[in-house]
């Protein structure tokens, strides 16, 4: 399944229309975390332009129902800005609206090669089977993604995949919105010496069990995209004393109805010295890795 998984990545992404730019982030790796409000949508270019896209942040307010979404409004305008015609791999982290709505603008206006879909405990939604019939309808490559799978952009620059686990269902089979969060796919982004972790909104229980997974040495990085948009029950000490990352990027709404991020988990990072990082307020942040070091700035202007 994994040899299957990588082959048609690469098939994908040596047939795939490369958006190579010129200027001096032409050899480096940008992962954009956009300002999609209470939700995730990031983009990964890699140093010959490949692109990665996972999640597209939520649909309209309740209180404005019909008004277009994160996809329509930030996730293709950025792709478009960025002279970005075609998605090498698009990836739904899990089916949460404010995970799944926006990536459906992103499969109407964009040359999408291949999903992966982290999706364990599927969601009865209309905006999930749109998703799911709307690949089906487009005959794009569609497969779930899991612990072991490996992305290779073939340029240096490889996405593991740390979670879910595998096989079975150790976060348990319900629908409730903690249980659906667990099995969010975690990302490891490889690029030199460099590490970046997406935890996408993976609570306390998904990092408990990659730290029994993987050792201490595999999860440390210099950038931590946290879990769960900075709520309490994500970024739990152990996992940050583990990934003891130098900056730290949370997605998160202004004036969200979560309480998102959590002083709590605030005060966690402050406690590891992670200079944080928070869309709500910092608007879009792009971390940029030469392979060797990591820097990381912001739409508003904040950088380090
Ligand atoms: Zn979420």
């Amino acid at each position: 399944m994994k040899r299957i998984l990588s082959c048609l990545i690469a098939i994908s992404i040596a047939a795939s229309l490369c958006s190579c730019s010129s200027d001096s982030n032409s050899r480096k790796l940008r992962i954009t975390v956009l300002d999609v409000g209470q939700g995730d949508g990031i983009v990964l270019q890699s140093p010959s332009g490949h692109v990665v896209v996972i999640d597209g942040g939520p649909g309209p307010k309740e209180d404005e129902p019909g008004k277009s979404t994160a996809g329509d409004e930030v996730v293709v305008p950025f792709l478009q800005h960025e002279g970005i015609g075609t998605v090498d791999v698009m990836v739904l982290t899990h089916p949460h609206e404010d995970h799944v709505t926006g990536l459906l603008a992103v499969l109407h206006s964009e040359r999408v090669l291949s999903v992966l879909d982290g999706t364990v405990v599927p969601l009865p939604t209309e905006h999930y089977k749109e998703f799911l019939t709307t690949i089906l309808d487009d005959n794009i490559p569609y497969r779930k993604v899991r612990r072991g799978t490996e992305i290779n952009l073939q340029d240096g620059v490889t996405l593991d995949c740390l979670s879910p686990p595998p096989t079975g269902l150790p976060f348990g089979a319900d629908l409730s919105n903690s249980t659906i969060n667990n099995y969010s796919a975690v990302f490891r982004v490889n690029y030199g010496s460099t590490r970046i972790l997406l935890d996408g909104d993976a609570q306390q229980e998904a990092e408990d069990n990659m730290l029994n997974a993987y050792g201490p040495g595999f999860l440390k990085a210099d950038v931590l995209k946290t879990g769960h948009h900075g709520s309490r029950n994500a970024s739990s000490a152990e996992w940050l004393d583990v990934v003891r990352p130098t900056f730290a990027v949370i997605s998160c709404g202004r004036h969200n109805l979560f309480g998102h991020p959590n002083k709590e988990t605030l005060d966690r990072l402050s406690a590891i010295r992670a200079r944080t990082f928070r869309t709500d307020q910092d608007g879009a942040v792009t971390i940029i890795s030469d392979g060797s070091s990591v820097s990381v700035t912001s739409f508003l202007g904040r950088g380090g």
